[in-house]
This record gives C-alpha cells, sequence and structure tokens, in this order.
C-alpha cells in the first residue's frame, strides 16, 4: 500500500518533462491519476497504460487546453466521474515564449498568462468546492525560479508566475482552517524539453556547441552548476501531500540549486 493509495490527483500537463515526473511519483505511492497535456495520441495511450500496470493505479487521459476555461472545466467533470473524486491538485501546465517586453507579441503574452496563470486559478475554483465538502485537499503550483525572482526577456512567464506563487498565498489563507493546503514549487532549470529550446536557441545565438550551452545556461543562474531533475521535484510533491506537510501552508519552495538564495 503507497502512501497515497485511495487519493485521486489530477496533474495538468503531465504528457512530458516535470509534470509526467509528478504523475509517475504519485503513481508510484498509489494514487489514481488524470493526466493531461498535447501530445500524439498512440504515444499518450502507451504512457497511460505504462502508469496504470506498473503501479496498478486507475491512469485516465484528458486532452483539455488549459488555455480554455470551458475544456479546464469539463476536464474536472471528467476526472471527478471517472476517479469519484479529486484529492490532489497539481497545476504544472506551463509555457514560455522569450523576447523583450516591447516586442513581445500580444498573443503570445495572453498564451503565457492563460496556460501559466488563469489555468490554476480556474482548476482551484472548481476543484475546492468538493475538497471543503471532505475537508482534505493538496493544492501543489509548479511556479519557478521566476516566480519570485526576474530575467530580461521572460515579461510574460515572470509575471505569470509571480501572479501564481501570490495566487497560491490566497488559496492558502483561505483554506487555512480545513484540511486542505496550498503552496506552490519554485524550480530553478530542469532538463526538459521546455529548456531544451532554450539550450537550442542559446547555441544557435551564441555559437555553442549544446553542452557548452547547457554550461553557460547554469553558469549564469544556478549556483550548483547541476540541473534540478523532474524526479526530485515528483517527491517534494508527494511529501506536500503527506500528513508532515499539513502546516506548510502559503509557502513558494524552492528547489534551484540556490538560484534564489544570490
Ligand atoms: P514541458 O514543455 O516538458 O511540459 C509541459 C507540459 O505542459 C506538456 O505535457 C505539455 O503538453 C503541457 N502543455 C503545454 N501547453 C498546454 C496547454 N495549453 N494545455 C494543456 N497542457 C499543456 O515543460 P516542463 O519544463 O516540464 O514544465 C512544466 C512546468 O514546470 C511549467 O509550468 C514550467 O513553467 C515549470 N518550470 C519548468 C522549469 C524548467 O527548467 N524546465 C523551471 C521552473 C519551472
Amino acid at each position: 500500500m503507497g502512501a497515497l493509495s485511495g487519493k485521486a490527483a489530477v496533474v495538468t500537463g503531465s504528457t512530458s518533462g516535470i509534470g509526467l515526473a509528478i504523475a509517475r511519483a504519485l503513481a508510484r505511492e498509489g494514487a489514481d491519476l488524470l493526466i493531461n497535456g498535447f501530445g500524439e495520441a498512440p504515444l499518450i495511450a502507451r504512457l497511460k497504460d505504462q502508469l496504470a500496470s506498473e503501479y496498478g493505479v486507475k491512469v485516465v487521459y484528458d486532452g483539455a487546453d488549459m488555455a480554455r476555461p470551458d475544456q479546464i472545466e469539463a476536464m474536472i467533470e471528467h476526472a471527478t466521474a471517472e476517479l469519484g473524486k479529486i484529492d490532489i491538485l497539481v497545476n504544472n501546465a506551463g509555457i514560455q515564449f522569450v523576447a523583450p517586453v516591447h516586442e513581445f507579441p500580444i498573443e503570445r503574452w495572453d498564451a503565457i498568462l492563460a496556460v501559466n496563470l488563469s489555468a490554476a486559478f480556474h482548476t482551484i475554483r472548481l476543484v475546492l468546492p468538493q475538497m471543503l465538502a471532505r475537508d482534505w485537499g493538496r493544492i501543489v503550483n509548479i511556479a519557478s525560479a521566476h516566480g519570485l525572482v526576474a530575467s530580461v526577456n521572460k515579461s510574460a512567464y515572470v509575471a505569470a508566475k509571480h501572479g501564481l506563487v501570490g495566487l497560491t498565498k490566497v488559496v492558502a489563507l483561505e483554506t487555512a482552517r480545513t484540511r486542505i493546503t496550498c503552496n506552490a514549487i519554485c524550480p530553478g532549470w530542469v532538463l526538459t524539453p521546455l529548456v531544451h529550446k532554450q539550450i537550442e536557441d542559446r547555441a544557435a545565438r551564441e555559437g555553442l556547441a549544446l553542452e557548452e550551452a547547457k554550461r553557460a545556461l547554469l553558469a549564469e543562474k544556478q549556483p550548483s552548476l547541476e540541473f534540478v531533475s523532474p524526479e526530485d521535484i515528483g517527491s517534494l510533491v508527494v511529501f506536500l501531500c503527506s500528513e508532515a506537510a499539513s502546516q506548510i501552508r502559503g509557502a513558494a519552495l524552492t528547489i534551484d540549486g540556490g538560484w534564489t538564495a544570490q
């Protein structure tokens, strides 16, 4: 019996990267799952079957676009119908775009705010009533070091992630006298497709080999000079779901190799 058997979790953006590692960590502890995110149908079907058979949990998939409130609402209804309830909500789906603020495409700004911030508002407002009715819940928002400090050319991402940290604090206060907690995790660089794109762009821009571009990326921000692993973030989510974490409320927990200690 895993520590989370009998619990049901929704993890947004869990077909890749950090979200997939979080889904895997929750399944390993016995939680039933709704996974979400984009990707090729056969790959997603295989992923769903793998998670279910490896960990003996129920896994359902919903391809809702986190930029669309109507699709988010349908996903929450889908998860509740298929899993019976939602005990754990992990808002992880996120996108990035890099440009100076005066050149930032308006549609990219709107998309980043929708997926990285507003989606969490919608999932939380839709899931909280049932968590309150059972007086138990765990909400974990995957923010970023960029939820605490800024970098150039990331106006939308930094604004959305700071907003997500703010939303986390408000939800934590509004649920403070319940057995529901809401916290944010603020990772530094994690080697996922989202960061690969930035490494490739940097390598092309500065005429570097990929390995050199990786080292340059880390050297600029992350004192450990090592990437955070998706699995470490999965473990932190599992800890936040434990009873030992019941008084961690409204925190923005860094897991960033020292990035924000500077
Ligand atoms: P990723 O690109 O590997 O995965 C993103 C996931 O979100 C994918 O499953 C993708 O299909 C899904 N997704 C994207 N747009 C979506 C949409 N509109 N609707 C539904 N799903 C959507 O990225 P990642 O690096 O694993 O990032 C996951 C989260 O962690 C993001 O919120 C990101 O901002 C955050 N984060 C990442 C890093 C890093 O270094 N990789 C650092 C700090 C924070």
